[in-house]
């Protein structure tokens, strides 16, 4: 059993896709361990992406992740690292493959709908930057 953490984006949730998007995991075998709807300012945003700080789109990405509400979510099951980035589908919608979330609903490489840890130590920093873990069920 793994936890990662799924990241429902502002692009996302303006488009009014909870439900779909949080199916898609569901069906794929994943559960929602943890869950609640948020509003990162810049700084938060910073903080959660600073592995991506000298980065040329770090200024870009943290005014796009802050601009609305976010959805975030631990998700466990087996394999749940990888699990979810498979059913999200390549950063870039142009790469993904088809029946991923981030084919059927990315605009671009950075509104891209989801977000996914990508390692079991990025999964542990990034679980704790939202969710004590007496939130997780
Ligand atoms: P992920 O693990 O698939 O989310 O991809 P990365 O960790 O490489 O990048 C983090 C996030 O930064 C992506 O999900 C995008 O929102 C954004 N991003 C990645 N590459 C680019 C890029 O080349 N340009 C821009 N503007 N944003 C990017």
């Amino acid at each position: 059993m793994e936890r990662t953490l799924s990241i429902i984006k502002p692009d996302g949730v303006k488009r009014n896709i909870l439900g779909d998007i949080i199916g898609r995991f569901e069906k794929h075998g994943l559960r929602v361990a943890a869950i609640k709807k948020i509003w990162m300012s810049k700084e938060e945003a910073k903080g959660f992406y600073i592995v991506h700080k000298d980065r040329p789109f770090y200024d870009s990405l943290t005014d796009f992740m802050s601009e609305g509400p976010i959805v975030v979510m631990v998700l466990e099951g087996d394999n749940a690292i990888a699990k979810n980035r498979e059913i999200m589908g390549a950063t870039n919608p142009a790469n993904a493959a088809e029946g991923t979330i981030r084919k059927d609903f990315a605009e671009n490489v950075e509104r891209n709908i989801v977000h996914g840890s990508d390692a079991t130590e990025t999964a542990a920093f990034e679980i704790g930057y939202f969710f004590s873990s007496l939130e997780i069920l």
